[in-house]
């Protein structure tokens, strides 16, 4: 079966098709580097994503500070990790780095501020 694949690793965004068998990984063809068969291996084993987004601040000079994930999650809990994500209120100031929800999920993944909000 052939099953095709963009890369999101890097901006080049090859796109790779993929021969497989049951599920595993027979060939490869379209990636121009290793990290798209890494990348591949990982979507047809273990999909994962990763989440920037934003999160409401009380008393702050902008009324919403940007947090990521510090690794990807399971693509599957996606969803669940925005509703965490959206109960989350924050107290400026807040500042790029500071851990806001540690392990996400039960994932070794916290979410992070990616951008400072000053008190007003
Ligand atoms: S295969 Fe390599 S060059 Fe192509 S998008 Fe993926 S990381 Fe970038």
């Amino acid at each position: 079966m052939t099953r095709e694949f963009t890369c999101i690793i890097c901006p080049n965004g090859c796109e790779i098709q993929a021969e497989t068998d049951q599920g595993s990984l027979i060939s490869l063809t379209g990636h121009t580097c290793p990290k798209g068969e890494a990348y591949v291996k990982q979507e047809l084993t273990d999909p994962r994503r990763n989440i920037a987004t934003s999160v409401l601040v009380k008393g702050g000079e902008l009324p919403l500070a940007s947090v990521r994930l510090t690794s990807p999650i399971p693509k599957n809990q996606i969803f669940a990790a925005m509703e965490a994500i959206r109960k989350l209120s924050l107290t400026a100031p807040v500042n790029a780095g500071d851990v806001v929800l540690k392990g996400i999920l039960g994932n070794d993944s916290d979410v992070i501020v990616t951008k400072s909000v000053s008190k007003i």
